[in-house]
């Protein structure tokens, strides 16, 4: 039998504004970890990474849940088993927080996406490697009920894939909200998707659907300058959701679902 307790050092702690668990956005924001001295060498070349696993100890947790429903993004969903989920409150309350670097500065380092509130003790930090990507797992649909942050959530993913805040960024997030209402789970198996449209935007939906061109075909693609277009299909059910001759200039999120799209549901 192991020792039962197992001795773990901080190797530094965040630096953040937010310091209680539930101001802090669940998509996470802009973090500074302050590393302590004696681990500073070990920053050595870490600007080779753009994105790295934080892992944290939040403090805060309340220790003795083991099962749960995931209310602050949804009121209505059943409970789970917390190995199933990301929930903060666990036995052993570990942070696995995936973050973006953005500088190093000294003992400080920057990162976006940083999801542990001020004073978190960071136990480790480790790169993400493209060993770690799987274009598309099964997951359960954890729906968050408010759709500012479905939309948030969605705009994560799609920069996740594509990696530039476009114009095609947004529109493709705006259609991921109406494919998501009617068709439910995008990252279903059973929804074909089919882009008609520039390069950005099949970026982003692919990104949205974790749709592949084959095993299953899931996605369609056709680069076309006239008119921009996406058709999807489960089941018995098509939506087609088609941009309209709008000046793309104007400020979108000003202009209604039917004023951007032409939108057919059938
Ligand atoms: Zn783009």
């Amino acid at each position: 039998m192991m020792e039962n307790n197992i001795r773990i050092n901080p190797v530094g702690e965040v630096i953040q504004d937010v310091k209680q668990p539930l101001d802090m956005p669940i998509i996470g924001k802009l973090g500074m970890i302050k590393i302590y001295r004696q681990y500073v060498p070990a920053l050595f070349k870490i600007t080779d990474n753009s994105h790295l696993w934080i892992l944290s100890w939040f403090h805060e947790a309340e220790r003795d849940m083991l099962k749960v429903a995931p209310k602050r993004l949804n009121k209505s969903l059943p409970e789970r088993g917390i190995f199933g989920l990301r929930t903060f409150n666990r036995p052993n309350p570990i942070g696995l927080s995936l973050v973006e670097f953005i500088k190093v500065e000294d003992d400080s380092l920057y990162v976006a996406g940083l999801d542990a509130i001020g004073g978190t003790p960071v136990l480790d930090i480790k790169p993400y490697f493209e060993q770690d990507i799987i274009f598309s797992p099964r997951t359960p649909y954890i729906r968050a009920e408010d759709p500012v942050l479905r939309s948030e959530m969605f705009k994560k993913e799609a920069l996740a894939q594509h990696r530039e805040d476009c114009i095609w960024l947004k529109i493709g997030v705006r259609i991921a909200m109406i494919a998501d209402e009617h068709l439910g789970k995008l990252q279903s198996p059973d929804i074909r998707v089919k882009v008609m449209g520039p390069g950005c935007l099949a970026d982003v939906i692919q990104g949205l659907t974790r749709a592949r061109f084959a095993n299953p075909p899931r996605l369609e693609c056709e680069s076309n300058k006239k008119e921009v277009e996406t058709i999807w299909k489960k089941e018995e059910k098509k939506l087609a959701v088609k941009l309209r001759n709008t000046d793309l200039s104007s400020n979108l999120e000003e202009l209604k679902d039917n004023e951007l799209f032409d939108i057919q549901f059938n």
